[in-house]
């Protein structure tokens, strides 16, 4: 039977649902032999790309990662894209179909690469409006974004659209003093952006009230600046409970540090949503105001579970910038309709029973049809749950899809991919010898461990703890 083979494991995506997932199943399936695949030519998924630079702290599980990649039994597979090699004209790229050939399981763990769009005039059209995602990948410097050129001079005031962790940080990094970013591992050229940003006053505006936001959440780095309330909410909104002003204030000290300059401030708008966004009148092409409608609580503003209702009154901010903060999407692979693998669009992750075993719940449309399962097939972070949580909950959560797998794989009766013929399958040995790939683009855990290097290297002289590179060419010259 199965089990007495070795487990090999496909691991797509190396953030920490990636890592974690792995860490485990090695952990718990002995003999088990995972092989990470990951597009970009380096490790970590958000923890590189997301989490802000003024909280290194966070990136303290890349320790964590690094002993699991030191195992024997893990391979890394960087610069390899899964499931869309007409993407990449290199040629590195692998098909899901090759990957599903030469694995017993494979577990989904690629995160959420799009963000949620608000779908109202002028967010495509006018210059200064960015989708939060992109502007924390263009500081964090994500290749993707490393030409975005954010224009920070235009004007004194942002709106950020959405009241969550992600666009708390923007807050923060738009206000943040460029001393306080020197030494962190921000990108080069957003702290030269940043050092010439002419922002001042930053709106965190949301479309329900304050008693239905979650204190929990804005616990993580406020904008060091004044918090000064609005005067663009309406008065029927009821004001911040005491213990949410409580954390404000103290979060956002009334005297800021000498070296930084005192006119900034910060505020949470609440009761407003997106209408339009509109043009600066003597330059149409730019953002010059935000329109919102202004929202009031159902069933009442202090039920924490209460939804927000146009009123038909609307406001305009001056903004020259506009941020929308609404939520990260995870998108299906390309070949997963091709190949059947469910995903449920409307909750935007790939459908499955909870523990991370994919699966299809063909009950919903009323048949009287049972659980479709895809067996051998698991997932993990967000692309399991939807793009909310902490590294900590990601982490649970990947545990949890590493003991259904390891739960599965000591059951005799449970299938597993490519159990017919009894051979033991190749893994990514088997892979490259199907699909070809040019073993030069491929970036080890060796390569990976010579860019960090090179890195920490570059941004010794200046005392950061390093200078990232910013596009993969730059990434691939280390190791070439
Ligand atoms: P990801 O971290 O996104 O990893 C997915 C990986 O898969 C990526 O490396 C991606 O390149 C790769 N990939 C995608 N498609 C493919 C493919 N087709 N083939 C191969 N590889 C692929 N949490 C905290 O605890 N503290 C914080 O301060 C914090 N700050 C955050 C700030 C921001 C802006 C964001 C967005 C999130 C933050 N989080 C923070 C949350 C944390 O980052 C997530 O919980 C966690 O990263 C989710 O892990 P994941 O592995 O599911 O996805």
């Amino acid at each position: 039977s199965h089990n007495e083979r070795p487990c090999r494991i496909a691991v797509i995506g190396s953030g920490p649902a990636g890592f974690y997932t792995a860490y485990r199943a090695m952990a718990k399936i002995r003999g088990a032999k995972v092989d990470m695949y990951e597009s970009l030519p380096v490790p970590f998924g958000l923890v590189r790309f997301g989490v802000a630079p003024d909280h290194p702290e966070v990136k303290n599980c890349q320790e964590k990662f690094e002993e699991v990649a030191a195992s024997p039994n893990f391979t890394f597979v960087g610069n390899v894209s899964v499931g869309s090699p007409s993407d990449r004209p290199d040629g590195s790229a692998v098909s899901l179909a090759s990957i599903l050939r030469h694995y017993n399981a494979v577990v989904f763990a690629y995160g959420a690469s799009m963000d949620r769009t608000l779908g109202i005039p002028g967010e495509a059209a006018l210059k200064g409006v960015y989708s939060a995602r992109e502007f924390v990948g263009w500081y964090n410097g994500l290749p993707e974004y490393a030409d975005l050129a954010p224009d920070l001079t235009r004007g004194e005031e942002a709106v950020i659209i959405g009241q969550g962790n992600v666009a708390l940080d923007v807050a923060r990094m738009l206000l943040e003093d460029v001393d306080v970013l020197r030494k962190s591992d921000i990108a080069a050229h957003a702290l030269e952006t940043l050092s010439k940003s002419r922002v001042e006053r930053v709106h965190v505006v949301g479309r329900r009230g304050p008693m239905q936001r979650t204190h929990q959440a804005l616990c993580r780095g406020l904008p060091p600046y004044r918090y000064r309330p609005d005067p663009y909410q309406s008065q029927a909104t009821p004001p911040p409970p005491r213990r949410l002003m409580d954390i404000l204030l103290k979060g956002s000290p009334t005297t800021p540090s000498p070296s930084s300059n005192n006119t900034k401030s910060w505020s949470l708008d609440f009761c407003l949503t997106p209408k339009q966004f509109l043009p600066r009148p003597s330059s149409p092409s730019h953002l010059g105001f935000t329109e919102f409608e202004r929202t009031t609580l159902s069933p009442t503003p202090f039920d924490p579970h209460a939804y927000a209702l146009g009123t038909g009154a609307t406001v305009q901010i001056p903004s020259s910038l506009a941020f929308r903060s609404i939520g990260y999407k995870s998108a299906p692979l390309h070949e997963f309709a091709g190949i059947g693998i469910p995903f449920d669009a409307a909750r935007g992750v790939i459908s499955n029973d909870g523990s991370g075993r994919v699966q299809h719940d063909e009950r919903t449309r009323g048949a009287a049809m049972a659980l479709v399962s895809f067996p051998g097939l698991y997932c993990a972070g967000w692309v399991k749950r939807g793009p909310t949580g902490v590294i900590a909950s990601t982490m649970q959560d990947a545990f949890a899809t590493a003991d259904a797998i390891a739960e599965d794989w000591a059951k005799k009766d449970v299938s597993f991919l490519n159990e017919q013929g009894g051979g033991a399958v190749a893994g990514w040995e088997g892979v490259q010898l199907e699909t070809g790939v040019d073993k030069a683009n491929v970036v080890s855990w060796e390569d990976w461990r010579k860019i960090d290097g090179a890195e920490r290297e570059r941004g010794r002289p200046i005392g950061k703890e390093r200078e990232k590179f910013i596009t993969t060419s730059e990434m691939l010259a280390v190791v070439r």
